[in-house]
């Protein structure tokens, strides 16, 4: 049995493309399936006898190693504290790059960026991979950066899935490249650990891993249903996270280019209801319960905190788990150490919908009969009935949005009534009973 038995687009493949590099019989492959959705393939019957490499390497895998036992085997030393809802931490951070242009130029505050810069200046490590914009889907893919004053080119943010493999195998392949830091979402971050059990390359070559929270991460259909949306037909760019002047930090814009050079410029708030019912997530994504990325040495977010609300320049919050990224960060001057509760509160949306989301999605995936992903269920949160109703609804958008696109002819107005059609009154009635839900706990608290 390999990974692709178990895994598919439409469950529980990511398609990051880690278990393809670290396959020895190199027969694995990331391909579009019918609804443009990526998903790991074999190309022929060479599997080697006994191997289970994959099985191991996958994070939706039942037999890898999980987040627990990765934290505590990297992170469990004197120097380190803990948190149930973080993992291990040394110190938490709230701060911006120091020069003003590099901060606007980033996702939040800048301060990945920076990092990567130093650690390539100050040559700890030769080479950063990190994500980079394309002029076709996919429109972003990971790529090796050896230059501190290149790292700026990669700023920003990246939301669509991103197969790691070409990247990977040129880390595996070149002599040259022997200490290398990996931006990572904490999908990919566990992947990578477990690549290390079983990549000797990868095992001495990894140096840092560099974990970004993540709440979800959408299919290349989400990039093609926002242009097209938009107006903008052979999209040649899209850039998310602009900032500019007078728009709160939550509303960022989102560029987007078409071959003949014409704008289009839109603010999270003309998508956000797609956001948040998970309109083209990543079905896998409803079965992850990581989200500080546990398994990275340091770890990036935005602050979501009230105190940081107006401010459209960024600002990032920091956990970090080794004791050199830490003397880096701790020594920027505009930068201040935040309480760890600080860190949770900035992140309780993402918390409460990934805890109760998976348990909701665990719960109808083994309803279903389909591959389950066991992840850590002393993580997750029973949500009550209301809460149930609406997740449940999120989940089938989840699992269902990348058919109806492909569908619909990629024809919005079709997809759109045909989408309606299905969730509207659903939809509805989620909200409503969430919000008496949420009245009737407000009258039983005051008496
Ligand atoms: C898919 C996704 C979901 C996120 N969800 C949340 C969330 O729910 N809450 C929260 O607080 N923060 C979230 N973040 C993190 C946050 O938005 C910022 O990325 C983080 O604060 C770093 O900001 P920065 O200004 O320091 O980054 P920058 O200095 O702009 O650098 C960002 C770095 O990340 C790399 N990168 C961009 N996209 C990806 C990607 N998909 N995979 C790997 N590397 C990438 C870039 O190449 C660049 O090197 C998410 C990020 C992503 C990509
Ligand atoms: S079981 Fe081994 S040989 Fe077969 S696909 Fe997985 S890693 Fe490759
Ligand atoms: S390791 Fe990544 S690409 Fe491979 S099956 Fe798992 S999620 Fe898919
Ligand atoms: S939500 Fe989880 S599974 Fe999805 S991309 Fe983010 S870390 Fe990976």
């Amino acid at each position: 049995m390999n990974i692709t038995h178990i895994t598919s687009a439409e469950n529980s493949c990511i398609g990051c493309g880690v278990c393809v590099s670290t396959c020895p019989t190199h027969h694995l492959q990331i391909e579009k399936n019918e609804y443009n959705q990526l998903s790991i393939v074999e190309q022929d019957n060479k599997c080697l006898e006994k191997c289970s490499i994959c099985l191991n390497v996958c994070p939706f895998s039942n037999q890898s190693m999980n987040e627990d036992t990765w934290s505590n085997k990297l992170f469990h030393k004197s120097d380190q504290q803990y948190h149930n809802e973080i993992g291990y931490y040394i110190n938490c951070y709230v701060g911006f790059h120091p020069i003003e242009q590099r901060r606007l130029n980033s996702a939040s505050g800048g301060l990945v960026s920076y990092l990567l810069e130093s650690l390539l200046e100050k040559k700890i490590v030769d080479t950063v991979l990190v994500v980079g914009n394309k002029e076709k889907e996919p429109f972003f893919s990971y790529q090796l950066c050896h230059k501190s004053e290149n790292v700026y080119n990669y700023s920003r943010s990246a939301y669509t899935i991103i197969n790691i493999t070409q990247a990977l195998d040129l880390i595996i392949k070149n002599d040259s490249i022997q200490n290398v830091a990996i931006v990572a979402l904490p999908c990919v971050s566990k992947a990578l650990r477990n690549a290390t059990k079983h990549n000797q390359k990868l095992k001495t070559k990894i140096k840092y891993i560099i974990g970004l929270v993540c709440g979800q991460q959408k299919s290349n259909n989400f990039i093609d249903y926002l242009a097209l949306k938009n107006g903008i037909s052979n999209l040649s760019k899209i850039t998310f996270r602009v900032k500019k002047r007078g728009r709160t930090n939550g509303d960022f814009g989102v560029e987007m280019i078409n071959s003949k050079g014409e704008k289009k410029e839109i603010t999270f708030s003309d998508y956000a209801k797609e956001w948040s019912f998970k309109l083209f997530t990543v079905p896998a994504c409803n079965f992850c319960d990581d989200i500080f990325a546990e398994t990275a040495d340091i770890v990036f977010m935005d602050a979501w905190l009230p105190e940081y609300r107006l401010s459209e320049k960024g600002e990032n919050l920091i956990i970090t788990r080794n004791q050199e990224l830490d003397e880096i960060i701790s020594n920027i001057k505009t930068i201040k150490p935040i309480k760890v509760n600080r860190i949770v509160e900035s992140q309780s949306t993402v918390i409460n919908n990934k805890k109760k989301g998976s348990w909701t999605a665990i719960t109808l995936s083994n309803k279903e009969l389909k591959y389950t992903p066991l992840k850590r269920t002393n993580r997750l949160i029973k949500p009550n009935f209301a809460e149930r109703y609406l997740y449940k609804i999120k989940y089938n958008i989840s699992m269902n949005a990348d058919k109806l696109w492909i569908e619909s002819g990629r024809n919005n107005n079709y997809f759109y009534t045909k989408m309606k059609r299905i969730y509207g009154y659903k939809i509805f009635w989620g909200l409503l009973l969430n919000k008496l839900g949420i009245i009737i706990k407000k009258i039983k608290n005051e008496k």
